[in-house]
């Protein structure tokens, strides 16, 4: 198997980092998410250098619901990233990590009052979804004798190649106005007393694994800032959203680099801007790019079956990473304590939740397994730990950090009582 480069194999076992994966499930328990924060400064210099490399007003926003950890924010932060933010406590992490306010944009679909308040209070630039909205905003901002700047978020009405779950920017899609209907919304932002339109917004989807969508977005987004010139907005950033994929079938799937990414937006962005005479902020919104591969969930056998097929029951299951059951998504699966034995049967591994769809990988060649033995499954840093859950009532597990040779907790595990401690007994049950 293809490992990218902060992954190993010595002594028979997985290493990531400077760390044997035998001795950190030991040290810390399985199940277990463990994230090397090197990967995740060694992606984030990357992407950030391929795009500054064409033009250097460009800003990276991390797409704060790909790994909600604060550990993960604060490391981001450390590295100049601001944040895409869709709610409150995305905007309190982004915060508490050392975000500045102005670094940030809040989208949504659907914000609640609560959310407009908190974006006006705290000088948070917001994505407009809809016309209602920008006059929920403006009356809120009004309130507080504030003015909020705003971009509005485009639907570019494009198909990209990925599961339809995660298609964004489809003509069908819950998000954004239509680019057909968006210049009306800006005219009426420019007539409003308290925001003020400085930005335009897409996001086209997530995985996606070509670079042409892109570059049609982006071709999109300059047609609908010509128009904005036209009519007088004053446009400072232009916000092309997250959604470049990664290679998760590391022998089939062929990702764009970054490089690639920036070499087919960049030049169809200078061109346009040139073309209009302006110089806006670039801004990205990248998630699963920064951090997918940076984790691995480390999940231990607890017993092995052979009925129509060879199961390797194991104590994660779609609880703790949901993506394979809600996208069907391929994760790598590496025998971590058996990592150079040869492959030689066939294994479903299969988690603890009492549901049929709760299998991690199917069909998968590996070395014999039996109880005891420790699954690596790469890739998970991304839509993983952050969309857990405690079904079956099961208590979530504990995140570790590696930075070098250190390795620490950035996430005690749940216990019973995490589970128990925010339910209240009704009174005619006492
Ligand atoms: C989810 C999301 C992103 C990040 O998507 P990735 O595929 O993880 O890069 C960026 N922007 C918006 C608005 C999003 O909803």
């Amino acid at each position: 198997m293809i490992l990218p480069s902060h992954l190993s194999v010595g002594d028979g076992h997985l290493r990531i980092g400077e760390h044997d994966t035998v001795d950190l499930a030991r040290q810390f328990g399985t199940p277990l998410y463990v994230t090397d924060e090197g990967r995740i400064r060694e992606n984030f210099r990357r992407l950030a250098g391929a795009l500054t490399a064409h033009y250097k007003k460009v800003r990276i926003l991390y797409a704060a619901k790909a790994n909600g950890n604060l550990a993960i924010f604060r490391t981001l932060a450390s590295m100049g990233a601001g944040a895409d933010v869709f709610s409150a406590g995305e905007v309190a992490l982004a915060l508490a990590a050392g975000m500045r306010p102005e670094s940030l944009l809040f989208n949504g679909s659907s914000k609640t009052p609560a959310d407009l308040a908190l974006a006006v209070e705290k000088g948070i630039r917001v994505s407009v979804d809809s016309p209602d909205e920008l006059r929920q905003l403006d009356a809120a901002a009004g309130k507080a004798g504030k003015t909020v700047d705003i971009a509005f978020r485009v639907n570019p009405a494009i198909d990209v190649p990925t599961h339809p779950k995660i298609a964004t920017g489809l003509a069908t899609s819950k998000f954004g106005i239509p680019a057909g209907e968006i210049l009306d919304a800006y005219r009426e932002a420019l007539a409003a007393e308290h925001v003020n339109p400085v930005g335009v917004h897409c996001h086209i989807g997530s995985q996606i694994l070509a670079v042409e969508p892109f570059a049609r977005e982006v071709e999109v987004l300059i047609g609908v800032a010509r128009d904005l010139l036209d009519i007088g907005v004053d446009l400072k950033f232009i916000d092309i959203g997250g959604g470049l994929g990664i290679p998760y079938r590391r022998e089939i799937d062929r990702a764009p680099t970054p490089e690639e990414y920036a070499g087919a937006v960049m030049p169809v962005f200078l061109k346009g801007i040139r073309d209009l005479g302006i110089e806006p902020e670039l801004w990205v919104e990248p998630g699963r790019w920064l951090v997918a591969d940076s984790t691995v969930l480390l999940t231990r056998v607890n017993s092995v079956k052979t009925a129509h097929a060879t199961f390797a029951n194991v104590d994660a299951g779609f609880n703790l990473l949901v993506r394979p059951t809600m996208y069907d998504s391929y994760h790598e699966i590496v025998a971590a304590d058996r990592a150079d034995a040869p492959a030689v049967r066939e294994y479903s591994v299969t988690g603890p939740i009492c549901e049929t769809g709760d299998i991690l990988a199917k069909g998968r060649m590996l070395p014999d397994l039996s109880a005891g033995n420790l699954i690596a499954v790469l890739d998970a840093g991304a839509y993983g730990f952050a969309m857990s859950s405690q079904y079956n009532s099961r208590p979530r597990c504990a995140e570790v950090l590696l930075a070098g040779e250190k390795a620490a907790l950035m996430r005690r595990a749940e216990t019973i009582e995490d589970l128990t401690a925010p339910m209240v007994t009704p009174p005619w049950q006492e």
